[in-house]
């Protein structure tokens, strides 16, 4: 854009306030060609008006707001309004025009991010200026990059919706608000960090209305159906769920919960922080600024007389000798714990502190997952898997011959995969699966049984060609080597 004089004859064709108040500079190069630069390059629908409007082909570029800024200063108000009707009031104060703007591209980059189905969105200061990405299944993308000037002002205009302290720029600082894009309400969570060029946001988007909490439909096979029943129904003992963070575990602990709520039990749950709203339970979040902990909260619920109680996480010895407690008076306690698989809930109890006694009192059994991306069915085509797969994964070569290769098409924004679906591996108390035939099991602390259903599932997933093969790798490396090194 830079390269481009400009030429402001375009303005007879756009209108002089139309142009000032949606941030562009129309320029005409002929009268068959003109070009548009845009500051606010997520406004889909201004674009479509002007395509409209002119009825040439036009070319959109990217440019700053300082640069939209500074050719308005540079020419007269008068200039370039001849003529054509005005489709918008134009502000006279550029102050208050760029808060508009600046309003206008935040809405815009909101509702972009909603439509490519985002999960977070990060705005994230560098040398000269600002990268803008957002989170689409899993993998983060570049939308944007801003200069230093645009950055200062969306930062500014983030933290005022946030309703975050504008002065403060040393300290992080966490908000959450709510907002109607396309008449649905959503919750954002807006996480601000100073970084040594300015201030990084990030923003989580949570869908209030979308979520069905459907055991259903996360992704179950009938045996892994099986299993988590087995787990789930219960008067009392402790449910863990485990695995990396945004491997979807939250939203499995809230399809457990939804399922085992009923009119005659009580639950409360202790959050950090509480990311959906369910009906029909009391969610408490935490705070360590006011000392209410984990720790400090359970004790206070224990005195509700609950059912059922649901602990975001065990992450200190304090909280986990409680929650078993609290197993042992008769509760059936939920929560995640940091560890990769369902095996090494296991072992990161006995780290807190717990013995093995204990565990196998009150543990009814620990549910790992993770998400893999569906390939896109509109570009999908298979290949067959190359020798050196084969070598590498000995586990695919009798029953997988060939995997899903994408190519990206409109249908999914050129990335090749859309959505995405959880595998799951189970631990589950012996004693609960008499009944249950899995596959891949073996007993480990004499009590439990391992149902590695991480394998089971991407072979029944890779043969439907319903996962990405790129995903699955890294699960087939650590089998291969469980296999090779560990050998229980
Ligand atoms: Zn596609």
């Amino acid at each position: 854009m830079e390269n481009i004089p400009i030429d402001s004859s375009g303005l007879d064709f756009i209108g002089h306030n139309f142009a000032t108040s949606n941030a562009l500079i129309p320029i005409l190069l002929d009268d068959k060609n003109c070009v548009v630069a845009v500051a606010d390059p997520f406004n889909v629908e201004l674009m479509d008006t002007i395509s409209q409007r002119l009825k040439i082909p036009i070319v959109f570029k990217l440019t700053s707001f300082q640069r939209v800024k500074k050719f308005w200063e540079s020419i007269s108000p008068k200039q370039g309004t001849n003529g054509k009707e005005n489709m918008a009031p134009a502000s006279t104060n550029t102050g208050e025009l760029e808060s508009v703007l600046v309003d206008k591209f935040f809405d815009n980059l909101l509702k972009m991010s909603i439509s490519e189905r985002a999960s977070d969105i990060h705005l994230e200061h560098c040398r000269g200026g600002m990268c803008i990405r957002i989170r689409v299944d899993g993998k983060l993308h570049v939308v944007n990059n801003v200069d230093k000037i645009l950055a200062q002002a969306i930062i500014a205009k983030t933290k005022f919706k946030a309703d975050a302290k504008i002065d403060e720029v040393h300290l992080p600082q966490d908000r959450r608000i709510r907002v109607k894009i396309f008449d649905k309400n959503y919750d954002l969570r807006i996480s601000i960090l100073p970084t040594i060029y300015g201030e990084n946001v990030a923003i989580r988007i949570f869908d209030q209305e979308d979520n069905d909490f459907d055991l259903n439909s996360i992704g179950l096979g009938q045996k892994q159906s099986a299993l988590m029943e087995s787990i789930i129904n219960g008067k009392s003992g402790l449910i863990l769920l485990c695995g990396p963070t945004g491997c979807g575990k939250t939203t499995t602990l809230y399809t457990i919960l939804k399922k085992i709520s009923s009119q005659d039990r009580k639950v409360i749950t202790i959050e950090d922080p509480i990311e959906y709203r369910l009906d029909g339970i009391s969610q408490v979040p935490v705070n360590d600024e006011i000392g209410l902990s984990f720790a400090s909260i359970l004790r206070s619920v224990l005195r509700q007389s609950p059912n059922v109680i649901m602990v975001g996480e065990i992450r200190d010895h304090e909280t986990a000798e409680l929650v078993i407690q609290a197993t042992l008076t008769g509760h059936l306690v939920l929560s995640t714990i940091h560890c990769n698989d369902a095996v090494g809930a296991i072992t990161r109890l006995l780290d807190l502190g717990i013995s093995e006694f204990l565990i196998k009192s009150c543990l009814r059994g620990s549910i790992s997952q993770r998400l893999m991306r569906k390939p896109c069915q509109f570009c999908m085509t298979s290949r067959e898997l190359s020798d050196a797969e084969k070598v590498s994964f000995p586990q695919l070569a009798d029953s997988i011959k060939m995997v899903p290769e994408v190519h990206g098409c409109k249908n999914c924004s050129r990335k090749g995969y859309r959505g995405r679906i959880a595998i799951f591996d189970f631990l589950v108390k012996k004693s609960l699966t008499n009944n249950l035939s899995a596959i891949n099991q073996e007993i480990v602390f004499d009590d439990f049984l391992h149902a590695d259903s991480f394998s089971e599932n991407i072979l029944r997933l890779l043969e439907d060609r319903a996962i990405m093969f790129e995903d699955v790798i890294p699960l087939l490396v650590n089998d291969v080597q469980k296999v090779e090194h560990v050998k229980f």
